[in-house]
């Protein structure tokens, strides 16, 4: 038998990035290339990268300085591979550099620096692919690109316009990944409000039977697998209403993630975003009134070009209006190749500072005050992690990695349990529970 090639893997940047990079290494492992965790132990060594903001850029070129360091032979991808001359500039002997999604440019890359084995016997793959998150849940991404342009953001001159893949297409990834233990699936995409847009909701086939590719016709069918459905990045357009009764119906989880970026009509038009503020209080509390039991999530960002501070208190007024349970927040920072950095009116940092810190004040306020009115409630909470302290889940209001959780005395479970616990406590962001 000839040695198994192998291959070190460093996965940079946002969940859409992590579906990119398990792809890429569900391609490696089927092909029979082994993945190692050290630099040491590799052959060559993949990097995904990200190029969202500044800092993201300087992670992703350190990360492939580290692996030229550590290993010498190195080939980068993903969002900052898009920008090649910048990637090259700083480090001329990586072997190859491509974009975001270039699965083809990487594997092609892999072959001609290290030869697939032709050993069949190491070429056997797990059903459901490579996960990078735990086996109990899922990222799954169900477009790339976007054809918005709003004039912060970078990622439709990166990833190009709005690309969707066929309703029947993602059911069946969806099926494999509960079929291989997965529990909960968390739909991803950069905009997935406009999933199908593109192909105008054109019909595919799944279970011998059609589906529109749209975001209600796909909601419903993911409804059907009997697992948690958790929707992302969902753009604020009108549509985004008829996911309320299906959360309502337990189809879909009563979660929806949906980036409002500011309150202020005049900050808005300069973003490019939807600007009718009265009428997202006014469609927040319809989807209270229709599922009480809704978790808004959203983000925002201060001190963009221009911004006053009646704006900004403008932006404090509707986060006390809107009572949103988990909110995130950024400074506005000026990614290179971004519109808004030609804006006038640059905010200085320590007022974007000072800004950041009041909204996050206000909001911690709302958040705690809305956990603490869970205690003394029954809530179903999926279980992650089982340690000699107890177990630590999440209930259905948070998503990983960006929300609270609930840790449970209790060590009678398993990961991806989903158990009933009955909340005693509160903290700022996380729950606290006995198994009910
Ligand atoms: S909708 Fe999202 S991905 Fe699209 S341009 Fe706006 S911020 Fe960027």
């Amino acid at each position: 038998m000839t040695a198994q090639p192998k291959i070190g893997f460093i996965s940079l940047g946002c969940p859409k990035a992590l579906v990119d990079s398990e792809r890429i290494l569900t391609r490696l492992r089927a092909e029979g290339y082994g993945i190692v965790p050290t630099y040491t132990d590799a052959d060559l060594v993949v990097v995904n990268t990200c190029g969202f903001i500044d800092s993201a850029v300087e992670e992703s070129l350190d990360a492939i300085g580290e692996a030229l360091a550590e290993n010498g032979k190195v080939i980068v991808t993903g969002c900052l591979g898009a920008r090649a001359d910048e990637v090259l500039a700083a480090h001329p002997q990586v072997l190859s550099v491509s974009g975001p999604q270039a699965y083809e440019q990487v594997m092609s890359a892999v072959h001609e620096h290290l030869p697939p084995p032709i050993d069949p016997f190491i070429a056997l793959l797990p059903p459901g692919g490579i996960k990078l998150t735990p086996r109990h849940y899922a990222y799954l991404k169900i477009s790339e690109g976007c054809n918005h342009r709003c004039t912060f953001c970078i990622i439709p001159s990166m990833r190009g316009d709005l690309v969707s893949r066929p309703a029947g297409e993602v059911l069946e990834e969806a099926e494999n990944l509960v079929q291989a233990g997965v529990k909960e699936l968390l739909i991803v995409s950069q905009d997935t409000s406009a999933y199908g847009v593109d192909v105008r909701y054109g019909t595919s086939f799944w279970k011998g039977r059609p589906v529109k590719t749209r975001l209600l016709e796909l909601a419903r069918s993911l409804g059907e697998l009997g697992i948690w459905v958790r929707m992302h990045y969902i753009y604020p357009y009108p549509n985004v209403d008829d996911l309320i009764p299906l959360m309502a119906d337990g189809l879909i989880l009563p979660y929806l993630d949906i980036p409002l970026q500011h309150a202020n009509t005049r900050v808005l038009k300069a973003m490019k975003r939807p600007a009718a503020t009265e009428n997202t209080l006014r469609r927040i509390e319809q989807w209270r009134s229709i599922c009480p039991d809704i978790t808004l999530r959203s983000t925002f960002i201060v001190g963009f070009p221009g911004e006053t501070e009646a704006e900004f208190e403008e932006l404090l007024q509707f986060l006390d209006a809107a009572q949103l349970d988990r909110v995130g927040c950024f400074t506005y920072s000026p990614v290179d190749g971004a519109l808004a950095n030609e804006l006038s009116g640059a905010v200085p940092e320590e007022i974007k500072a000072e800004r950041y810190a009041r909204f996050m004040e206000g909001q911690a306020r709302i958040s705690a005050a809305r956990l603490q009115a869970k205690i003394g409630r029954t809530l179903a909470v999926i279980i992650d992690e089982v340690d000699d302290e107890g177990a630590t889940g999440r209930s259905m209001a948070d998503a990983p990695e960006i929300d609270g959780q609930v840790f449970v005395d209790t060590q009678d479970v398993r990961v991806g349990d989903i158990v009933e616990v009955t909340i005693t406590d509160a903290s700022e962001h996380d729950l606290f529970g006995v198994m009910a």
